[in-house]
């Protein structure tokens, strides 16, 4: 059988945004999978825990076979390494993702040259979304179920509105 193609989709999902649906969508146009890895860094305050941002994800992906959902800490090639996968995938949005996420794919061919960052650039609806803006905009008491799956507006209500 020959080898499966897959790639890693490092994020925070802090939490999971359409935008970050539509990068997988297409990352598996090209993929046979695409595992999510959540990362779990100790000096970041999340809104959503670690064990939440996994299980939005697994409720909104249900194939396992081509959507992966896992978790990492620590430096993300060690853990591509250790899955023996060769490449990463990730998101750019406006201009305002370029230099940051040019800086990271070139740190991490630095210290590992094997491993290629392949990027994809989401639909124009989505190209100013972001887990950040999305919290803000719910936490002023503004709408933001055309921008996220619903359960994450269902989490997002029971963490800001319990009561209502
Ligand atoms: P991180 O903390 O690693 O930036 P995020 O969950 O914010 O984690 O983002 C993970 C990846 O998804 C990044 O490459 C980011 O650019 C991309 N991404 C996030 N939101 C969008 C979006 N709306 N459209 C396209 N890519 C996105």
């Amino acid at each position: 059988m020959p080898k499966k193609n897959i790639a890693v989709y490092p994020g925070s999902y802090d939490p999971l945004t359409n935008g970050h649906i539509d990068i997988i969508e297409r990352g598996l146009k090209i993929f046979d999978k695409i595992i999510v890895a959540v990362l779990k860094n100790p000096d970041k305050t999340y809104l959503f825990s670690l064990e939440e941002r996994q299980q939005i994800l697994r409720s909104v992906f249900k194939d396992p076979q081509r959507i992966e959902i896992d978790h990492f800490e620590g430096l993300l090639v060690d853990y591509v390494n250790r899955k023996g996968i060769n490449t990463v995938v990730r998101g750019l949005r406006a201009i305002s993702d370029f230099e940051i996420e040019f800086q990271m794919a070139m740190m991490n061919r630095k210290i590992e040259p094997r491993i290629e960052t392949i990027f994809f650039v989401p639909s124009d609806a989505y190209s100013f979304l972001s887990s950040k803006l999305v919290k803000e905009i719910y936490q002023l008491g503004g709408e933001v179920s055309s921008l996220v799956p619903q359960i994450v507006d269902l989490k997002l209500k029971e963490k800001f509105r319990p009561q209502k």
